[in-house]
């Protein structure tokens, strides 16, 4: 087979409508059928492209001269926020967001031939410095340890102190932090050379106790002058409650190590979740965006029609949000998580709210359905709550062969919803009235839906 030979080349420079948007927010230009994916275009504007990169198959451009401005383009929004990759979807208003990410959902279903009815998006009023967590790298520039963000699709910091999306205390705690460092030469991480000391700053910050975790992800496992580094954090910062030193020696793009040490105060940092008490460890996922995390929890329960008598599964349970949130709605929640910490946080949680009817199992939540269907166990409700990479065959398996009512699904990537829908509806479930799209992360391309399979 003769390889298809590409029409443009690189450098080359051509006028056209911006078409479409991608997934991952580049506007679709077209040279000839040849598709060019171009970074800062919006759909309904005609720009000049100049080539920086050629496929087989597609190319990738940059916007040389936007000729027709889009009436959906968002005209406050320049420079690093677009390029940093913190914000990727900044450039478009927020209305056309909401509409993107309701046409991706539908695009996926329509992939895979489901037919189902996708609702508009549901989106913030105030879509800027929600994230209740930041996990900022610093790198050593002009001889100064610097913090940023990663520049899309590399490792290249591009310095910056306002995050946009970040809760603003957490924005002015990272300079501090970062100004503290300075003030005491510590070394920040040279990827290349895999030397210096600290590699990330970590801020987690409860939305309504404004309680204040850092982290200092280290390299080595020792952190210099540690004793002043803590004084200055804990004078500067009062809403500070805890500060941790993570250590990850590896050389790798995973962030956080397994090993942390309490500098300073406790060890979690507490917040409240639709009026229960949660604390949190710094490697337990939390969702980042608590108001809309409320708002996906209220419709997920609501969509689950929950009774006093149900057994219910929560798996990929975290910290025990889901299940701790929905336990004095129903007769017993069982938990599945993999993290042992987030599991530990999970059953303290159930203890710190007095709830008795909730238990937490630390497994890997494709063998404990397994396990769980082998007991017997018959649930009314499942919840799930997967990472992006979805479910898995013998997790749909186990988990409609115990028949519940219901399996309501929280999904942060549509595209592996879509492909769990197919067997899930092989398996004799259907969606129960719509998709839900929940803008749980505005300005970025995540995200998140609810939908509900109900047995037939
Ligand atoms: N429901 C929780 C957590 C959702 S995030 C909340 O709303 O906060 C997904 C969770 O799945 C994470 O806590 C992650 O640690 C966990 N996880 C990832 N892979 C897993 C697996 N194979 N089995 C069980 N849990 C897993």
């Amino acid at each position: 087979m003769s390889k298809k030979k590409a029409p443009v080349v690189k450098n080359q420079e051509f006028e056209g409508p911006v078409i479409d948007l991608t997934y991952d927010g580049n506007g679709v230009v077209k040279y000839e059928d040849f598709p060019v994916f171009v970074t800062n275009a919006v759909p309904g504007e005609t720009v000049r492209v100049g080539i920086t990169k050629v496929t087989s198959n597609y190319a990738f451009g940059r916007v040389v001269k936007r000729l027709v401005e889009s009436p959906d383009r968002n005209p406050a929004i320049k420079g690093n926020t677009v390029i940093s990759g913190v914000a990727p979807l900044a450039h478009l208003t927020y209305e056309a967001q909401l509409k993107h990410k309701q046409k991706q959902v539908a695009d996926v279903l329509q992939k895979q031939h489901i037919k189902a009815e996708v609702a508009p998006t549901i989106g913030m009023d105030q879509p800027v410095g929600y994230r209740n967590k930041a996990q900022i790298p610093t790198r050593l520039i002009n001889g100064e340890l610097t913090t940023g963000f990663y520049r899309r699709g590399s490792h290249r910091l591009v310095p910056m102190e306002d995050f946009y999306i970040q809760d603003p205390a957490i924005d002015a705690a990272i300079v501090t932090v970062r100004d503290i460092l300075r003030k005491y030469h510590i070394e920040p991480y040279d990827e290349t050379a895999h030397k210096g000391i600290v590699r990330t700053i970590m801020v987690r910050r409860g939305y309504y106790s404004h309680e204040m975790m850092i982290v200092l992800v280290t390299r080595a496992k020792k952190l210099p002058l540690a004793p002043m580094i803590i004084n200055d954090i804990h004078e500067a910062l009062p809403e500070v409650v805890s500060i941790v030193q993570n250590v990850n020696q590896e050389k790798t793009n995973v962030i956080m190590g397994t090993q942390n040490k309490v500098l300073f105060g406790q060890g979690t940092i507490k917040d409240q979740l639709l009026g229960k008490t949660f604390a949190i460890g710094p490697n337990s996922f939390y969702q980042v965006n608590p108001q809309m995390t409320e708002v996906v929890y209220q419709l997920a329960a609501q969509k689950a029609d929950l009774q006093p008598d149900d057994v219910v599964i929560d798996a990929y349970s975290g910290i025990g949000t889901i299940a701790l949130s929905i336990a004095d709605q129903v007769k017993e929640v069982l938990g599945v998580e993999i993290v042992p910490g987030a599991i530990s946080d999970a059953k303290r949680n159930a203890d710190l709210n007095g709830i008795k009817n909730v238990s937490f199992t630390l497994n890997n939540a494709e063998d404990q359905m397994v396990a769980w269907q082998a007991e017997g166990l018959q649930p009314d409700v499942i919840f799930v709550d997967p990472p992006r990479k979805g479910l898995t065959n013998e997790f749909i398996t186990a988990a409609t062969q115990m028949t519940p009512e219901r399996i309501v699904y929280i999904s942060c990537n549509p595209a592996t919803l879509a492909r769990d829908a197919v067997q899930l509806m092989e398996a004799g479930y259907h969606i129960k009235g719509n998709v839900q799209p929940i803008d749980q992360f505005p300005q970025t391309t995540h995200v998140e839906t609810v939908t509900v399979f109900e047995k037939a």
